[in-house]
């Protein structure tokens, strides 16, 4: 375990050893700009349990619950704007450092920063806009939220009459093929993970770093807290996301 001080100087050492890195993130890279995480305290499943998919699909009243937590969260979640720890990462792919960002979020804040959208892939799927389930047509937030309000309920596929939800992966939903495949190519292809602000407790996602460790790869964390995965990491940083990244790239 490193002190974040000089932890930055050791994690920019390893990114000027690299050639093709990966950033994979979750919740912690998010909560600087006012998105709770879910496993710290005052996070989400401190106040709410995550509705399961399968419950979403047979549950007409479940389903406008999940909305109505949706459109309860749009304030905060769309007021966020990407803080330092974003910035950094974006800067780390604008230089070409990072090849991939791989993350667990879900609130496009990557994209926010200047990450292209190609190099981000969202293992969770993206809350910004929604997708009905069976023919996979894309709506927009604002106009289910518009029918939500007149109807108190989301409107159903206007061409095949499926079931429409956020464009997110829920506990108990199949993971998305294309990105799960990304990820994995990203993995194998990497010489540095670093994983920025993830609990690494939710799989498959936080079997990627793994993966990326067994295929050779160095292995660095930045968590305020002890991790799962501390036993593989070559560098282990304990340290706030922001100003760690700051002084990271102070240090390249
Ligand atoms: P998590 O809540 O399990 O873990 C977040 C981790 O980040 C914790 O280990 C915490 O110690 C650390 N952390 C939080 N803020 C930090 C900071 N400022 N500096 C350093 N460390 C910090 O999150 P997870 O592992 O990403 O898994 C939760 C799941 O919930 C994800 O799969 C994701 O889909 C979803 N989620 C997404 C968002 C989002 O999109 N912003 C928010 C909440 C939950």
């Amino acid at each position: 375990m490193s002190r974040p001080d000089e932890g930055a100087v050791e994690l920019a050492a390893l990114l000027r050893m690299s050639r093709r890195a990966v950033v994979f993130t979750g919740a912690g890279i998010s909560t600087e700009s006012g998105i709770p995480d879910f496993r710290s305290p005052g996070g989400i499943w401190t106040k709410m349990m995550p509705i399961d998919f399968g419950q979403f699909v047979a549950s007409k009243q479940v389903r406008q619950e999940s909305w109505r937590r949706r459109f309860e969260m749009e304030k905060d979640w769309m007021a966020a704007k990407p803080n330092a720890g974003h910035s950094a990462v974006a800067e780390l792919v604008r230089r070409g450092m990072v090849t991939h960002v791989i993350t667990q979020n879900i609130d496009n804040l990557h994209q926010d920063s200047g990450v292209p959208a190609e190099k981000v892939i969202e293992l969770h799927g993206n809350t910004r806009y929604a997708r009905c389930l069976s023919c996979n047509t894309r709506y927009e937030i604002s106009d289910i939220r518009a029918h939500f309000e007149k109807h108190g309920d989301a409107p159903d596929c206007k061409f095949c009459g499926g079931i429409v939800k956020t464009a997110t992966i829920s506990f108990g939903q199949a993971m998305p093929e294309d990105e799960m495949e990304r990820a994995q190519r990203a993995a194998l292809a990497c010489d540095l993970m670093l994983v920025i602000g993830s609990s690494l407790v939710v799989y498959p996602a936080a079997g990627f770093p793994l993966l990326a460790k067994r295929n050779g790869a160095a292995y660095a964390i930045l968590n305020r807290e002890v991790t799962d995965h501390e036993a593989y990491a070559d560098l282990s940083l304990h340290g706030e996301i922001g100003p760690t990244m700051s002084a990271v790239l102070a240090a390249l």
